[in-house]
């Protein structure tokens, strides 16, 4: 089958949906390897979808500030909430600012099934090449070519790649002479080296935390994993860090000072689970005794619980990330239309170009407002 169309959308996740569903009456298609659209949508923020935060700016993101900010001013996340709310699908906002759906991320799903008329979606169709010949690009998928004007490059990046995001999007950007910023999985779990592995053993506690990674403060709940440590804090703390060491306070808020009197025993007097202050006292070579009995050194290891050295020694990898840092540059994308500064018609959106946020709502944000700005800037230029 040869078909010839304006516009080709490579992806139907959460990006080139927003594009699609804002093409109105243009000729389009939209393209996908999966069997079903929004594979990633259905199962983000634990199947509730954390859609979008009221917290928005570019301070959220790692990326390029003035790039994000222009394109978050066009399309934030009032915009968003307003645009979903027209298909009656209101979020509730839960703590840290962050909006979830009522009953399941299929909430979001099915406004784009609504939206994009089912003709104008080829699902199980992974493209495996794009050319440009002349000013046509060439389009194809297993046995069948598609012509198209324009192409909307919205294949996401290599987190998750069981669900479709391999990491093709990158390669054909790559092909097209676009640099790609190192990429990493991010929004992730860490790992540890092997004097940590005593950690391991705590496998299931959570505690909240405060994590000093380079610049950066996080805090949030610390999850203790088989793997090494995971929760939305380290998630948080895996867009910043590459490598060296983070800093963990176990008693964030907590005066430790205020016990050094005390004639209870460290594994009472301290706010932190028993399991987890005995193998950390185990590991620090401290006997669990009054704490007014504890010796000058032994305060002193004790008072490393506000300032815990910690080097992972890697991450999850691609397959339990979130999101992936790094892309196609931004440098080379025009943040008026998102289309491409090197190819004319190829326009790059969603996590595939250099930008990724932290957890809380921004990468779906920074998907739909991508796709937004593009969807308008296509129509616009029709
Ligand atoms: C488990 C999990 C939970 C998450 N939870 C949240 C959350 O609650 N809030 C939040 O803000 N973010 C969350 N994220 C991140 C967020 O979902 C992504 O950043 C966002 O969906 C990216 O959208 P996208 O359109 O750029 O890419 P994707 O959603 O990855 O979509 C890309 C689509 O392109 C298709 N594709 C790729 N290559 C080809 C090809 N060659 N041919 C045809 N099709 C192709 C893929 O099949 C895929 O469907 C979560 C991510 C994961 C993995």
């Amino acid at each position: 089958m040869n078909k010839d169309i304006d516009i080709a959308i490579i992806g139907a996740g959460a990006s080139g949906l927003m594009t699609a569903a804002n093409l109105g009456k243009c000729d389009y298609m939209v393209f996908d390897g999966n069997p079903k659209i929004g594979a990633k949508i259905l199962i983000s923020g634990g199947g509730k979808c954390n859609v979008t935060n009221e917290n928005m700016d570019s301070s959220y993101f790692l990326g390029e500030s003035s790039f994000v900010d222009a394109i978050l001013r066009r399309f934030d996340q009032n915009d968003l909430l307003q645009w979903i709310g027209r298909y009656g699908v209101i979020p509730s906002i839960r703590t840290r600012g962050q909006y979830f759906c009522n009953t399941s991320a299929r909430e979001i799903v099915s406004i784009f099934s609504r939206a994009i008329p089912s003709q104008k979606i080829l699902t199980s169709c992974k493209i495996s090449e794009i050319k440009k010949v002349d000013d046509r690009f060439v389009i194809k998928c297993h046995n069948k070519i598609f012509r198209a004007s324009r192409v909307v490059l919205a294949t996401g990046g290599m987190s998750y790649p069981q669900i479709g995001s391999d990491g093709s999007g990158l390669e054909f950007a790559r092909m097209f002479g676009h640099t790609i910023v190192k990429t990493a999985p991010a929004l992730v779990g860490l790992t540890l080296q092997k004097e940590q592995f005593f950690l391991k053993e705590l496998s299931g506690i959570s505690i909240d935390v405060e994590i000093r990674v380079g610049e950066q403060l996080c805090d949030g709940a610390l999850l203790f994993a088989h793997r090494g440590i995971s929760g939305p804090v380290i998630l948080d703390v895996s867009l910043y860090w590459q490598k060296g060491s983070i800093f963990i306070d176990f008693l964030p808020g907590f005066d430790l000072a205020s016990v050094r009197d005390s004639k209870k025993l460290v594994s009472s007097a301290l706010p932190l689970p028993k399991r987890l202050l005995k193998a950390f006292l185990a590991h620090l070579g401290i006997e669990d005794k009054a704490v007014n009995k504890c010796t000058i050194d032994e305060w002193e290891k004790l008072v490393f619980l506000k300032n815990y050295t910690l080097s992972p020694a890697g991450n999850f990898g691609y397959q339990k990330a979130e999101a992936m840092r790094g892309g196609v540059s931004t440098d080379e994308i025009d943040p008026k239309t998102m289309m491409s500064k090197k190819v004319d018609g190829l326009y790059i959106i969603g996590e595939l170009a250099d930008v990724t946020g932290r957890l809380g709502g921004y990468n779906l944000q920074w998907a739909f407002s991508s796709g937004y700005v593009c969807a308008y800037s296509l129509k616009k230029a029709k």
